[in-house]
């Protein structure tokens, strides 16, 4: 048995898998004759990577771009929640124009691997799941009629989604986590689905949050972790998969001041019986010797 997540999350259906190397036909390009349609009925979910390249296309705070371009929507029955590009009415998306993408060079992940979806699987025993792609065919892309042949390696590989997979891979192994994990989590109380918003998608707020005195009295970082994270929004979006992991799966990999404090009480405990075993054993030899003198 395995678990699966399908990229976008929500259908149960499992399509016919695509190996790397096999060929798909399909082609996309401003002369056909369905050019845009794709993004006129947009359903595109976010990654927290997807979130950093576009906020920083537009030049603006991560909160702003998910206030203004993106709804929210809940990714299980639990409510763990996930984002999607907004759209209009009609189901366009906010940087689709008559030219195309607006934000092309950083579109998301969902846009760059179209027509190929993605699928992760978990074997029941295996440590890691594997992702797997498969074909979409949806009627109005004709794309799938053009003749260009590509290996589906070598289209992720022009479509530059291997960066992105990098970066997106421990927050997908996260949410599969979670759902492998099923009732013996159960549901997250409101503020852990919040908590997992605001580490997932908004690297402002998460930033805030690191900066604070509770937060530097909590956890035990180096003055350079301060440094680089008030500065480089990705080392701070991946802290941030660390830190959901810690606070909502018990992976501790972010020390704890508590626990630093803990330590050196045991350390000093430790000492202390080292102490107390030496002084019994001195005591012990002393009586030892004035009982042999008292026999002597
Ligand atoms: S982000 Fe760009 S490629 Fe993706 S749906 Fe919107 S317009 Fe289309
Ligand atoms: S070929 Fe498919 S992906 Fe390309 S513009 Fe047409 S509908 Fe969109």
């Amino acid at each position: 048995m395995s678990e699966k997540i399908e990229f976008p999350l929500k259908s149960s259906f499992v399509p016919a898998v695509l190996e790397p190397s096999a060929k798909i036909k399909f082609d996309c390009h401003t002369g056909i004759s369905c050019f845009n349609a794709c993004c006129k009925h947009a359903d595109i979910q976010l990654t927290p990577y997807d979130i950093l390249r576009l906020k920083d296309n537009l030049g603006v705070s991560a909160t702003d771009f998910l206030k203004n371009h993106t709804i929210p929507f809940e990714m299980d029955k639990d409510g763990v929640p996930g984002v999607k590009l907004r759209t209009d009415n009609g189901g366009a998306c906010d940087f689709v124009t008559e030219e195309g993408c607006s934000v092309y060079k950083d579109r998301p992940t969902a846009c760059r691997y179209y027509p190929v979806g993605q699928l992760a699987l978990k074997e029941a025993d295996a440590p890691e799941e594997e992702t797997r792609n498969f074909l979409i065919q949806e009627d109005h892309c004709k794309g799938h009629g053009e003749d260009r042949e590509t290996a589906v390696d070598d289209y992720r590989h022009e479509q530059e989604v291997e960066l992105y997979d990098q970066i997106n891979r421990e927050w997908l192994q996260l949410i599969l986590k979670k759902r492998s994990a099923g009732p013996a989590i159960g549901r997250p109380s409101d503020t852990s689905l919040q908590f997992f918003f605001m580490c997932s998608y908004d690297v402002d707020r998460l930033r805030r949050f690191v900066l604070t005195d509770s937060f530097k009295a909590s956890y035990d970082m180096e003055d350079s972790f301060y440094e680089r994270v008030e500065n480089e929004d990705l080392a701070l979006m991946q802290f941030g998969v660390r830190l959901l992991k810690q606070v909502l799966f018990g992976d501790l990999t972010i020390p704890l001041k508590e626990r630093a404090v803990a330590m050196r009480l045991k350390q000093r405990r430790e000492f202390l019986e080292m102490r107390k075993k030496a002084e019994i054993e001195r005591h012990k030899q002393m009586q030892e010797q004035q009982m042999k003198d008292a026999l002597s």
